[in-house]
């Protein structure tokens, strides 16, 4: 058989023990239905405290196509993505969970599609079977939110799961920010995606990562690191309150000038005084989202620290993991 391309599976694992097995398994019996393309996997241990890295060392060793980087504790999914797609030199790079909610079945289309000459083909879903009715509400929200705020379109559905060219990747390891939002950074680097609607599979085993105060930071993030909407709306709403309080101050003065002092005006004050508390308040939490952003990104730390791996790292001529000063 000749192999015409090499195709890169990145998976970040933060404790999935009970799955990873499963997951090889599942994805090896898809792959190799696959004829023409060498596949190889990068298993991402994103610090796991259970036996995720045993398991992944033990594949390793059976299985000539593993590789596996693990970290010196848990950075998150967005660090576990960014790593392994550092690792890649395949000419396409997939990237997709080990909980076997992105099925591997999609694979042979997702190569079909991007075959025709596309940079990218992601899976998309169409419903959310399986999740809290308040969750969907919120991320619903969060997609309009965006939308509207942001200039970076993202699709409703839209999971992590997706094959990208190695060109897409490169252009994705450009851009080196300490606080990642892969679905931000995936649509604004621009490129050709094209969609494969999938319905939602649950995990059949372990459980989600996320809670929801996890999922309202990570909107939150997501909606300032690709805008300054919101910086501009508390402009505006300054602007507003200052035009209106001036014309309600010549109001009072004349007032004032033509019947004298009227003793009444507890609840205005009151009201005054609250409501522009609340506004500043506000306002004061909004910059120091982004002061908070700055500061975190002017430290410039390292997105991710490698404590093992079997990649011979020589090949990678990359600014360190551990950046020196
Ligand atoms: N994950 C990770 N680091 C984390 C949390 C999650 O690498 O800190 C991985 C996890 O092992 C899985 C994927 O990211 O492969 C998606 O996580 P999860 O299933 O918890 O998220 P959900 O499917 O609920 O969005
Ligand atoms: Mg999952």
């Amino acid at each position: 058989m000749i192999i015409t391309k090499r195709i890169d599976i990145v998976v970040p694992c933060y404790n999935e023990e009970d799955v990873l097995e499963m997951f090889y398994t599942k994805t090896e019996s898809i792959l190799n239905t696959i004829k023409g393309y060498s596949f190889r996997y990068v298993f991402v241990d994103d610090g796991s405290k259970d036996n995720t890295l045993k398991i992944m060392t033990s594949l390793s060793r059976t299985h000539k196509n593993i590789n596996y980087l693990s970290f010196s504790r848990n950075f998150g999914k967005e660090a576990a993505m960014y790593a392994g797609l550092k690792y890649t030199t395949g000419d396409y790079v997939i990237v997709m969970d080990a909980d076997l909610q992105h099925p591997p079945a999609m694979i042979p289309d997702m190569i079909a599609v991007i075959e025709q000459g596309h940079d990218c083909c992601a899976a998309m879903r169409t419903d959310r079977k399986g999740e809290s009715v308040v969750k969907s509400w919120f991320s619903r929200l969060f997609y309009k939110l965006s939308n509207k705020l942001t200039s970076v379109k993202l699709v409703q559905g839209a999971v992590d799961f997706r094959i990208m060219s190695k060109q897409m990747v490169d252009s994705i390891m450009e851009l080196t920010e300490n606080q990642r939002f892969s679905k931000g950074i995936f649509s604004w680097v621009g490129f050709d995606t094209q969609w494969i609607p999938y319905k939602n599979v649950e995990r059949p085993v372990g459980h989600s990562k996320w809670s929801f105060w996890g999922l309202f930071k990570y909107a939150i993030d997501g909606i300032t690191a690709f805008s300054i909407a919101p910086l501009r709306m508390v402009t505006g709403l300054g602007f507003f309150i200052s035009t209106f309080a001036f014309v309600y101050i010549i109001i009072t003065l004349i007032q004032t000038l033509i019947c004298g002092i009227a003793v009444p005006g507890y609840v205005t004050t009151l009201s005054a005084v609250l409501f522009l508390g609340g506004i500043i308040e506000f306002s004061i939490g909004i910059l120091g989202e982004y002061i908070g952003h700055i500061y975190i990104e002017a430290k410039n730390r390292p997105i991710f620290i490698l404590k093992e791996t079997n990649i011979p790292l020589t090949k990678f001529n990359s600014k360190s993991e551990k950046q020196e000063d």
